[in-house]
């Protein structure tokens, strides 16, 4: 209790006047009266120095292609490499979804951070999705065009594919494109593929999500306890990479990614549990989820509004999306 009370006093001491101005003005006015701190509000926040620590969510909009069996039956898993191509056009169940997440996150006074991929400009409907969600505040990146591995596709294809969706993002959601969701994630991150890197750089993509590793025991504590090790990092390049923490909701859930159809209640606790680490040692928190499995499993995005809930009743939690993460860890950089 006395060490939330001083982290919090720290942060508040470090904040301008004219920010402390605008917060309480957030704060007043929020349906949740319990979260002072508005995440684009904040101009510098660094939780190592600043204490609590920051909460993100990133929506990565792959879809299934197999048909909608596959949304429906908690059982199903994806199809196997080679059976077809993901794609990221979506259907009216997925977009309602991504309206309801946007609603919640809203009462918040968050805006969500999702990740899309260049083909759903390809339907009007996602189209206008994106251009609807986006004018609502929420933060939209790339996924790249095809769900490509950053890793596997040649550098010139990479190249091709985050220009096109980089222009669809911006013409679209009339907000820049500086962030990228390697698709996939990858066990080693974008280390040693500095030209991977540079191709990303060049294009004007600051900041990029890739890695994700596994839990070698699996169980939940285990991934938590990754967590410390999963923190931002600055490329030599200087590309920021911003790690997948913990579990993936697909390797949480779905099958074909060792995941189980277990009760949403546990990935609640689970949720809890990466948030209490992150608080005890003042983390970064960079969550991923996939509407179209949070769908199957909680179609009314309870977890979400549980998470938020928890969150935002302990003032030294911030609630925040991937956009803000790089903000912040930008102008750490540029201070020294
Ligand atoms: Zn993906």
């Amino acid at each position: 209790m006395l060490e939330e009370n001083i982290s919090r006093r720290r942060f508040w001491e470090k904040s301008t006047k004219a920010a402390v101005g605008a917060l309480t003005t957030s704060f007043s006015m929020s349906r949740c009266r319990s979260q002072e701190r508005v995440a684009s509000e904040i101009e510098r926040y660094n939780p190592k120095r600043d204490g609590g620590c920051a909460v993100a969510f990133g929506y990565d909009m792959d879809m299934p292609c197999a048909g909608v069996e596959y949304l429906y039956d908690r059982n199903l898993g994806w199809p196997r490499d080679g059976e077809c191509v993901a794609n990221g056009h979506l259907n009216e169940d997925v977009r309602t979804y991504v309206r309801l997440l946007a609603s919640i996150s809203e009462d918040y006074g968050l805006g969500l951070q999702f990740f899309v991929q260049g083909n759903t400009f390809e339907e009007t409907e996602d189209a206008a999705l994106w251009t609807e969600i986006a004018g609502r505040g929420h933060a939209i990146d790339s996924h790249m065009y095809n769900h490509d591995s950053l890793l596997r596709t040649p550098v010139e294809e990479i190249r091709s594919q985050l220009t096109k969706t980089k222009n669809l993002i911006e013409r679209h959601c009339g907000t820049e494109n500086i962030g990228l969701r390697g698709p996939g994630g990858y066990e080693n991150a974008l280390h040693g593929r500095e030209d991977v890197q540079q191709v990303i750089l060049d294009v004007g993509i600051r900041w990029v999500t890739t890695q994700f590793q596994r839990s070698v025991q699996g169980t939940d504590q285990s991934w938590i306890d990754m967590i410390p090790s999963q923190q931002p990092v600055y490329y030599p390049t200087g590309l920021l990479e911003v790690p997948f923490c913990g579990h993936q909701d697909r390797s949480f859930f779905d099958v074909d990614m060792g995941g189980s159809p277990r009760p949403v209640t546990e990935w609640s606790s689970y949720l809890e549990g990466c948030v209490n680490l992150a608080l005890k040692n003042n983390l970064w928190l960079s969550l991923t989820t996939h509407p179209s499995t949070s769908f199957k499993h909680d179609p009314q995005a309870l977890y979400l509004r549980n998470i938020f809930d928890y969150c935002s009743h302990n003032p030294d939690i911030i609630l925040c999306n991937y956009q803000d993460l790089f903000r912040w860890l930008s102008a750490e950089k540029n201070r020294v």
